[in-house]
């Protein structure tokens, strides 16, 4: 990456700029559609919830309504409810129970008879003075047929006997009364204030194995509704015996109220067959069937309709009748719509479990919007380091152009200079002339070694050269070259010093090649050495490997430009900068000859402290 940035940024700064611009673009673009389709997922949804809120919700008002309407018809039927409910039938006569034993007490007790008090005049003022008497007086009517007869005999003479003291007849009596149904006294039905008072003297006589006996069987019968009691009647004796029953109290409560309403309705029609009451903080719902002089009502705990039916419902000042109106906001039809009394309220949890699959989806869509970005970030990257490779190439053909040009132009100029001396006569002597012709023929032999060089390299590169390979003998190689380049370089004050280790195995080898890689490391050596004039060659043996060394103390290469000076058109930065001759091809022909050979070329330089290239070849054994 480092390399495509800093080859993007040394040319046309313009392009990198491109480059950024347009990968932004598309970056920008990409997280624009992103955003686009997510959002437009999330307003699908919505638009699938709404939808599906409304269609759960017509279904749910449909089968609550389905539900109520079947409740009706049993309620005109005069069904009685299996459970968590009571059949009140109002009419003239008061009010009827179904099952009797769910309502604990009623707001207008069936009429009864009660004993002729006429009859018990006489008895009643003997009773004062003399109890023996009046008990004589009351012996024939506790025998009569009739029972309210027999009650109001059996109730004096339990009194009589209570006051005089004598509880066994007093107890026979009232056991006696307690065994007559349909008799009341006061609106309060004998046998039960008979079983009161058996209760009472059993506790005063401490019959405690009796009295919890009896206790237990009158709250029963109590809570059986057994008498058809009135309120107050009832919650005398519910106290006295310390019972409770909520649910049928609020059902007897509610009874109470539709009873005192009754006369005043006129016609129950529709949805407002359905109603509610609020009893001590808890709900009851009623359904009724009105005919004339009739009203027959289901009065019900919430309990009944939920198990026919499962929602939140709520009144109009949002108490919760049925259900639990907790959790998020919902999906509600309000009365207006439903016609309905109530508001209906459908429960989210459906919602939350297609939101949780639709927050799948997105993440599907993200993880492949995702994939195809990087795709196309991979593919922006690759495309990038190509066209910098080109670019890079593309300008070290063009250095390379401007060096060989340079190169050409320098002995070019020195032989057009000489030749027009020459040719104008204008030599002062012989021995000036004989000067001015070996420079030609050094120029133009410089000109040569040029093209061929260009030459050979292209052949070189295109494998067009045919290397005659022999076995060679390194130090006698290297001792021609030293003392052939000693000769160039001589005159120039240059020095080679050859340093050639004992038995070193010969290698197999081109000669000219394997000279000319030699030569072209001299060569290097003497054009970077500006300040030291003395050039060291070394051969040794390395692994089974001949190591040929060219040191010099000279300008030295960069760290960073070390990888890349034996590639071909590659020139040093300092190289171009101080002007020294050369085309960067001297360096990638001795790597390509000595991989010819099966060997490797290393570079070990410092700038300023010099450069050290060792050809290793392979030993031949
Ligand atoms: P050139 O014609 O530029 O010398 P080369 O391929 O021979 O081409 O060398 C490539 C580059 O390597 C040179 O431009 C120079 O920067 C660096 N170089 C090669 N040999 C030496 C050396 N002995 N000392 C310092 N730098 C060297």
């Amino acid at each position: 990456m480092r390399v495509v940035v800093s080859a993007w940024l040394r040319e046309p700064r313009h392009l990198f700029a491109l480059f950024i611009g347009v990968a932004a673009l598309v970056a920008a673009a990409f997280a624009w559609l992103s955003w686009r389709v997510i959002e437009q997922d999330r307003a699908l949804d919505r638009q699938r919830l709404i939808e599906r809120r409304d269609a759960d919700g017509a279904a749910a008002l449909n089968s609550l309504q389905g539900t109520l309407l079947d409740i009706l018809d049993q309620v005109a039927a005069g069904t009685p409810p299996s459970d968590d409910a009571v059949l009140a039938v109002f009419s003239a006569a008061g009010v009827e129970a179904f099952p009797r034993s769910r309502l604990l007490y009623y707001p207008s007790p069936p009429p009864a008879r009660e004993p002729p008090a006429e009859l018990f005049a006489a008895a009643d003022t003997l009773e004062f003075n003399d109890a023996a008497r009046a008990l004589e007086a009351l012996a024939a009517p506790a025998r009569s047929t009739d029972a309210a007869v027999r009650a109001g005999a059996l109730l004096r003479i339990g009194r009589i006997q209570r006051k005089v003291g004598r509880y066994d007849e007093a107890l026979r009596a009232y056991e006696q009364l307690a065994g007559i149904e349909g008799i009341r006294v006061g609106g309060e039905p004998v046998d039960l204030a008979a079983r009161h008072i058996v209760c009472q003297i059993l506790a005063k006589r401490r019959d405690k194995a009796r009295l919890a006996r009896e206790t237990e069987q009158l709250r029963k019968d109590l809570r059986s509704g057994r008498w058809q009691l009135s309120k107050p009647v009832y919650s005398l004796y519910a106290n006295w015996l310390n019972t409770a029953d909520p649910k049928g109290e609020a059902w007897a409560a509610a009874v109470a109220t539709l009873w005192s309403d009754w006369p005043n309705v006129r016609e129950v029609k529709g949805w407002s067959r359905v109603s509610h009451l609020w009893i001590d903080n808890q709900p009851v719902l009623v359904f009724k069937n009105a005919t004339p002089g009739r009203l027959m009502a289901y009065i019900a705990r919430p309990a009944f309709l939920e198990k026919r039916w499962r929602g939140t419902l709520t009144d109009d000042s949002g108490r919760v009748l049925l259900g639990s109106a907790s959790g998020a906001p919902d999906t509600i039809r309000l009365p207006v719509a439903s016609g309905l009394p109530w508001t209906l309220h459908l429960s989210p949890s459906n919602n939350e479990i297609s939101s949780a699959g639709s927050a799948q989806r997105r993440w599907l869509i993200i993880v492949g919007l995702a994939l195809i970005g990087l795709f196309a970030a991979a593919a922006t990257y690759f495309v990038a380091r190509v066209v910098a490779r080109e670019f890079a190439l593309a300008r070290l053909q063009s250095d390379f152009v401007s060096a060989v040009s340079h190169e050409f132009r320098t002995p070019l100029t020195t032989i057009r200079q000489l030749t027009e001396m020459l040719h104008k006569r204008r030599v002062p002597d012989e021995a000036k002339r004989d000067e001015y012709y070996d420079l030609l023929g050094r120029e133009s032999e410089r000109l040569q070694r040029l093209v061929e060089d260009l030459l050979d390299f292209r052949r070189m590169e295109a494998g067009a050269i045919e290397f005659s390979f022999e076995p060679l003998d390194p130090a006698g190689l290297l001792r021609g070259v030293v003392a052939d380049f000693q000769q160039r370089a001589g005159p120039e004050g240059y020095h080679v010093e050859l340093t050639a280790a004992s038995d070193v195995p010969p290698i197999r080898g081109d000669r000219a090649s394997l000279r000319r890689a030699v030569w072209n490391l001299l060569e290097n050596a003497l054009k970077y050495s500006p300040g030291c004039r003395t050039i060291w060659v070394e051969l040794g043996e390395h692994a089974k490997q001949v190591a040929i060394r060219v040191r010099d103390q000279g300008i030295g290469i960069p760290l960073n430009e070390q990888a890349s000076v034996l590639k071909k058109f590659v020139r040093g930065r300092e190289a171009k900068s101080a002007n020294i001759p050369g085309t960067g091809l001297g360096l990638a022909m001795v790597h390509q000859i000595v991989r010819s050979h099966g060997g490797r070329v290393e570079v070990r330089s410092r700038p300023g402290e010099g450069s050290t290239f060792t050809l290793l070849l392979p030993a031949l054994d």
